[in-house]
């Protein structure tokens, strides 16, 4: 087991690694640029780096800082925790070839994850169910014409190199059908300096249900369930459930088994998410992610498994801890992203918190680098917070999630704190009736008639 790690991020994933750190007996190195040296994440942990100015690029991206931080503090690895360069192959590549340990999956994995084209070829041909569409890039509008004439309409274009729901149009129709295919690729060669797209049938009312996997380098390969995260608002999750309230136990241990298979197949090293729109009973993939989510603590509530801590062993050339019999769904988590938000425009809300009281008692967990005094920074994401549940069933865990709502104080600055007020009470919600598109409508028929 390695003796000291590196957390190459900020704010509560650093913190959550951290833990599973101490808890694994491990010493921790934080790394921080200019504007986190008071953040808590560098407080807490044992040993800290300064990276850079406030900038990303310059700091918590600067492979080469991250790497003379190891060398100066002889960590042994690195856990990138998610977003920065947890996804990033060139990244696991150099750590591997400065003897160091990336703590996440092979690069090839993450390279053909991070193109969509290949991940969906890769995992079609290991058996997992993929939306109809083109099979492979379109370069030409007749070629579009033709599949979606083939797969019927709407279709959706999407940009091979996508991320963040950009480089994505539907179109209902032959004459639309251009229109949103030049528009994909102008928008893709902005974002990612690439202009491949290709062609999917559109869903019309789909859930987001992805299924956490996780696999060591001696075959053994696990599900871990599946985490619903329909509510979603510009294609950003908001909510997310374990349990999803959609699946029974057969479908889930159907599609549990089958993605299995296909990890094992391809031979996949880590913890991995296996993204699938579900509509009528059937999965439809949509992508890989190749790290720890922002999301997985409602995983961890049901089973009892510590993700970060099985991540570390298979880093270390350990087997999992668990088998497949061992798992067991027990009750119900709930997780609400707080942000620092106004909670009804989401403009960001940057600034320095007055007070904090964090919500407690049975069941409730709060993943948050927060402290009274702490001044947010404007550079990053706006997270500020997990506020996770647990009851033994939804009802429980709905009731228990409103009480911790009203108990927590984040004073200082605006958070979204009252919009999940909101919708614990809605009876769509209550009743688990939601797909991708609930929370925008939703949003959107409140900012015609806003509550009093
Ligand atoms: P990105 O990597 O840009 O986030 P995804 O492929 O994960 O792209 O898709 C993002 C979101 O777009 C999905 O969560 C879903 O809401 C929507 N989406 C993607 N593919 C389809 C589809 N074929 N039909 C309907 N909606 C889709």
């Amino acid at each position: 087991m390695f003796d000291k790690v590196l957390i190459a991020n900020r704010g509560e994933i650093a913190l959550r690694i951290h833990r599973a750190c101490k808890e694994m007996g491990i010493t921790t190195v934080a790394v921080h640029s200019t504007a986190d040296a008071d953040a808590m994440h560098v407080r807490l942990a044992d040993e800290s780096v300064c990276l850079g100015p406030p900038a990303a690029a310059k700091s918590y991206l600067n492979i080469p800082a991250l790497i003379a931080a190891c060398e100066i503090t002889g960590a042994q690895a690195i856990h990138p925790g998610y977003g920065f360069l947890s996804e990033n192959a060139r990244f696991a590549e150099i750590i591997d070839a400065h003897g160091l340990v990336f703590i996440g999956p092979k690069a090839h994995h993450i390279r053909m994850m991070g193109d969509k084209i290949a991940a969906k070829a890769a995992v079609k041909a290991a058996g997992i169910p993929v939306v109809p569409g083109s099979d492979g890039g379109i370069s030409d509008d007749a070629t579009a014409l033709a599949v979606a004439e083939e797969i019927g309409y709407p279709v959706l274009v999407k940009a091979a190199a996508g991320g963040g729901g950009r480089g994505m149009k539907v179109a209902h129709s032959r004459d639309e059908l251009s229109v949103a295919l030049s528009m994909a690729r102008s928008e893709a060669k902005n974002a990612f300096g690439d202009d491949t797209v290709y062609l999917e049938k559109y869903l019309g009312r789909p859930r987001h249900i992805e299924i956490q996997v996780i696999a060591d380098e001696f075959g053994n390969v696990v599900h871990l369930g599946e985490r619903d995260c329909s509510l979603q608002r510009r294609h950003q999750k908001v909510w997310e459930e374990a349990p999803s309230p959609a699946l029974n136990a057969e479908e889930r241990a159907e599609i549990g088994d089958i993605v299995v298979k296909a990890i094992k197949s391809l031979g996949y090293l880590g913890v991995g998410t296996i993204e699938f729109l579900y509509e009528d009973g059937r999965f439809y993939f949509i992508e890989m992610n190749t790290r720890l989510q922002v999301e997985h603590p409602v995983t961890e509530m049901i089973t009892g498994v510590d993700l970060v801590r099985e991540q570390i062993r298979i880093a270390a050339g350990m087997p999992l801890s668990f088998t497949q019999e061992d798992v067991v769904f027990e009750g119900v988590a709930i997780e609400c992203r707080v942000n620092a938000e106004d909670p009804v425009t989401f403009t960001p809300s940057p600034g320095t918190i007055s007070d904090f009281h964090a919500p407690g008692g049975l069941g409730v967990r709060l993943d948050s680098a927060i402290y009274t005094g702490y001044k947010i920074p404007p550079y990053y994401d706006s997270l500020i917070g997990k506020l996770i549940v647990h009851g033994r069933n939804r009802n429980e865990c709905l009731m228990r999630l409103r009480r911790s709502l009203q108990e927590m104080v984040v004073g200082g600055v605006k958070t979204t704190i009252p919009l999940f007020l909101r919708l614990v009470q809605e009876r769509d919600i209550i009743d688990g009736d939601y797909n991708i598109h609930w929370l925008e409508k939703w949003l959107a028929s409140q900012a015609q008639d806003p509550p009093a």
